[in-house]
């Protein structure tokens, strides 16, 4: 069972000022969200909510915004991304502090995850001077030039469970290409996207290029897509919201890029070393509570090695620290907001009914915080809903299979298409998953699912496009193909 550790005394940073940051100005509003410290439901900051008149104030100075800011060079815009990269790296302390005092999570996984924010900034700083054109072969007298060009004011939408590194994926992409951005960061942990704006206004981004905003996501989202400003939409988030935003986006033939759910295969072949497979799968599984969309979920196991994997996995999980993600003990945090606690609790009790063996966990801890025990269920059947729907959890599910090909069948089974796993050393295995498996990424004998240089993102219904990787810059820029004859034809 898991047992809860105990906070340090230390006296962490203070929370920060929750503003909105609009055409280069702070601004607070009357009407206001609590975020709470999952941990002890204690309120730690306020949220301002964003009026119709600062989101009309938002689209005009990211309209203007974009005016100056395309019209910038490349390197110029580089070099301000890398500036306030290098600030966020200086403040990684207080930025991951604010971060484990809204969601929970662990101190030194919030560090880590503030550097791979600044990572995510300078990689695609770096790219931002490679967005090359091309020409093409043409008649004497004549050229044919392909342009990449900034594609407008962005509408961005991040979520709650990478407070800082899913902003800087949207903020990253759009300063650097040369667009202008009006970020709507989740209301639940503002503080990584207040600290990006923060940076970027002491490195002097002109006013409008970055802007800021909080609310009730629907009417945020419902005031900004429509808007003809509006060039691009890029969300991550749930599948069901990813496709109400795409429809609102389609009616007005605003191209998209959705990040959307996941619900990780992994398969474990008979040929691999199975302890470490279930050692290692057992603290990603864990990581950040489970709250991943690339976060390993459905094993499929080679019956051959089906029990040794499933009673390794079990006591690792089950050994899981969780508590205060400010002691240093902890390695998992409780669930980043109260209305996950149910859904965890009705994804297990629907399963165990549907005929699930529950080998570990599956209730909340106590009744402060929003902890839940790291959870195994083995042998759950097909129609349980937890095959189908993703638990963004600590929650996995163990599963015995005849061979790699049902495997593969069982991996593909579900809507999802975004990150898959595999353990094997056979060349054939592995390439027979690379062929077969529906997903946007694959990794195999690692748990590591992107990188900043690698593309990310989903098929299926995990979502559209890429972000990172060379691709990364492609959906915040246009292509223009000019012809130019050197006389009237
Ligand atoms: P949810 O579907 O209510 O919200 C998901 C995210 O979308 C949140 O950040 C929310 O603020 C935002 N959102 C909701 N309605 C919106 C709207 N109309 N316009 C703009 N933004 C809107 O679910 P939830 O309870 O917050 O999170 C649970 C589910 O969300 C999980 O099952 C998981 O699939 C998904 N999720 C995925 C990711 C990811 O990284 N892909 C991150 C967070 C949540």
């Amino acid at each position: 069972m898991a047992t809860l550790s105990q906070p340090h005394a230390a006296t962490p940073p203070p929370y920060p000022d929750l503003q909105l940051y609009i055409d280069g100005e702070w601004r607070t509003t009357d009407d206001y969200l609590p975020v709470v410290n999952p941990v002890n439901e204690i309120e730690v900051g306020r949220v301002p909510v964003a009026r119709t008149q600062d989101l009309d104030d938002a689209l005009a100075a990211a309209q203007r915004g974009f005016e100056s800011w395309s019209a910038t060079s490349p390197r110029d815009r580089a070099d301000l991304v890398r500036a306030a990269s290098a600030l966020l790296r200086e403040r990684q302390d207080e930025i991951a502090h604010a971060i484990t005092l809204e969601h929970g999570k662990p101190y030194q996984q919030a560090r880590l995850e503030v550097i791979r924010g600044c990572e995510f900034f300078e990689w695609d700083a770096g790219e931002a001077v490679r967005t090359y054109g091309r020409v093409i072969p043409s008649a004497p007298g004549v050229r044919y030039v392909v342009h990449h060009q900034p594609i407008g004011p962005v509408a961005a939408f991040s979520p709650w469970n990478f407070p800082m590194s899913q902003p800087a994926r949207k903020v990253a992409g759009a300063v650097a290409s040369g667009c202008s951005i009006i970020l709507k960061a989740a209301e639940e942990t503002p503080a990584g996207a207040l600290h990006i704006a923060r940076a970027f206004d002491d490195v002097g981004l002109p006013p409008g290029v970055l802007n800021v905003v909080f609310g009730v996501p629907a009417d945020i989202s419902s005031h900004l897509i429509p808007n003809p400003a509006i060039k691009l939409v890029a969300f991550t988030g749930s599948t069901a919201v990813g496709r109400q935003l795409t429809g609102m986006a389609s009616n007005h033939m605003t191209p998209v890029l959705m990040e959307l759910g996941g619900h990780a295969p992994v398969i474990v072949c008979e040929d691999t070393n199975v302890e470490a497979a279930a050692v290692t799968s057992a603290v990603r599984k864990m990581r950040n509570a489970g709250q991943v969309c690339t976060s390993p979920t459905r094993f499929f196991v080679h019956q051959d090695v089906f029990d040794k994997f499933l009673e390794v996995f079990t006591d690792r999980c089950s050994a899981t620290v969780v508590g205060d993600g400010m002691d240093p003990s902890t390695e998992m945090g409780p669930l980043a907001n109260v209305r996950r606690v149910p859904a965890l609790s009705g994804f297990v009790e629907d399963a165990v009914d549907c005929g699930a063996d529950l080998m570990t966990g599956g209730k909340r801890i106590g009744d402060t915080g929003y902890f839940f025990e790291p959870t195994v269920l083995a042998n759950v059947p097909d129609h349980a809903g937890v095959m189908q729907e993703e638990p963004f959890g600590p929650l996995a599910i163990v599963n015995p299979v005849d061979s790699l090909e049902e495997a593969i069948y069982c991996a593909n089974s579900v809507p999802y298409g975004l990150a898959s796993y595999g353990f094997t050393n056979r060349a054939d295995y592995a390439d027979r998953m690379v062929e077969k498996v529906e997903a946007g990424n694959l990794s195999i004998n690692t748990l590591e699912a992107s990188l900043p240089e690698t593309p990310f993102g989903g098929v299926k219904s995990s979502g559209y496009g890429r972000e990172g990787g060379t691709e990364g810059l492609n959906h915040y820029t246009v292509v223009k193909n000019v012809s130019h004859a050197m006389r009237i034809v």
